[in-house]
């Protein structure tokens, strides 16, 4: 039987009495047949995510039912076995559909111990070898990061997906700002990597760097100690298209000064992303209006310049997001409203992304 999907969820189900159990089977011939509706559905055209979903190893990978991708790598990218780069592999007949690959999407990854999914974020899309790279954490009492650094090479676990995590449109954006935290810059990497690459699966026959007109990218990343930082799979990258292409990436790290600093800290400051740094790329970048006599007078001209198209992308730990851009927390979802850091300097919810 199938068991329930718990998204959130932090702790193991209870052991379910004899009775439920009985009532479950019932339920789960009914919920059988609602999920073989839900993959037909899916297959002639139509999409439903699916939290319950089932298993298939036969149907391309979708968000509607989970598919068993085997671990082929799996290498801590720290000393302190916080952090792990694991590679999973989808079987070639498996490949979903390229315009199901939008540019910056995830999956979800299914604890089988406990019935818990979670999301991850594969670094480059899915390659041309079916292959996804994940940076993922381990927290101490995390359920789904501390399972997934245990998996074995060669041993199979299950996701679904692709699911969108941004909606990106080449051209649409002036100046993008990037601002992530920890595991916060798996999203922005994807995007970067299929701008700065053109590898994705859109386009997986060409090898030119094809540059989006128009749009600077800055990419402000925070990690809590130079150890910590992202590893060079994904630090190499980002230094390189940012050296390559000034006019068209900037790169600002930061580490929390209170934390050890050994390792490879060229060009890291210590500090965090708060309205002094932001204020700092908003002057280089020209993000702030011109200001009338009287505000230049005062001294108080930090309203955006709307002469510019200007998105923000913030994705990190949720206290980092409230400082940043207002809480996500207890209101409805996509309500869009904008607070913290960027909210006083006056964007509103359509130049505001908080993943
Ligand atoms: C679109 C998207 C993409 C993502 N991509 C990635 C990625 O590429 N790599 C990555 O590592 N993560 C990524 N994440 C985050 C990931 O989905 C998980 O949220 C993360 O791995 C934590 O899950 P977990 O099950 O390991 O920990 P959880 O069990 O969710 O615990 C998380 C934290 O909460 C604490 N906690 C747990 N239970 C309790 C409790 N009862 N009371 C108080 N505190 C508690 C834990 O100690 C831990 O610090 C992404 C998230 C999203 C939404």
């Amino acid at each position: 039987m199938q068991k329930p999907i718990r998204p959130l969820a932090t702790r193991p189900p209870k052991p379910v009495s004899r009775p439920v159990k009985i009532a479950f089977a019932t339920g789960g011939l009914v919920l059988s047949a609602a999920t073989l509706g839900l993959v037909l559905y899916e297959v002639s055209g139509g999409f439903k995510p699916s939290r319950s979903a089932p298993t298939s190893s036969s149907l391309p990978l979708s968000p509607s039912h989970f598919t068993p991708v085997q671990v082929v790598s799996s290498q801590k990218s720290d000393s302190i076995g916080q952090h792990k780069l694991i590679k999973l592999k989808l079987a070639k007949e498996l490949t979903p559909p390229s315009n199901a690959l939008t540019s910056v999407f995830s999956v979800y990854l299914k604890d089988s111990d406990i019935q818990v999914e979670r999301a991850y974020t594969p670094l480059k899309g899915l390659d041309e070898n079916g292959e996804m790279l994940f940076w993922v954490k381990r927290y101490e009492n995390g359920e789904v990061g501390r399972w997934f650094h245990r998996q074995k090479v060669g041993e199979h676990v299950e996701i679904r997906g692709p699911v969108r995590t941004l909606d990106w449109e080449d051209g649409k954006w002036d100046e993008v700002v990037l601002i992530s935290g920890g595991t916060g810059i798996t999203p922005f990497y994807q995007l970067l990597h299929n701008v700065f690459t053109r590898r994705g699966n859109q386009q997986p026959s060409s090898d030119e760097v094809a540059l989006p007109r128009d749009t600077h990218f800055t990419l402000m990343h925070a990690s809590r100690s130079v150890e910590t930082l992202p590893p060079p799979a994904i630090l190499d990258d980002l230094r390189r298209w940012a050296r390559d292409s000034p006019d068209r990436l900037s790169l600002r790290l930061f580490v929390d000064p209170k934390e050890g600093n050994s390792g490879d800290s060229v060009g890291v400051c210590p500090g965090r992303i708060d309205a002094k740094t932001i204020q700092e790329v908003r002057e280089e970048r020209k993000l702030v209006k011109q200001p009338t006599w009287l505000e230049w007078l005062r001294g108080t001209a930090t309203g955006p310049d709307r002469n510019k198209r200007v998105l923000f992308v913030v994705c990190g730990p949720e206290p980092m997001i409230t400082d940043i851009s207002g809480s996500r927390l207890g209101r409805p979802a996509n309500d869009g409203a904008v607070g913290g850091v960027l909210g006083t300097m006056g964007y509103r919810a359509q130049e505001v992304r908080k993943l």
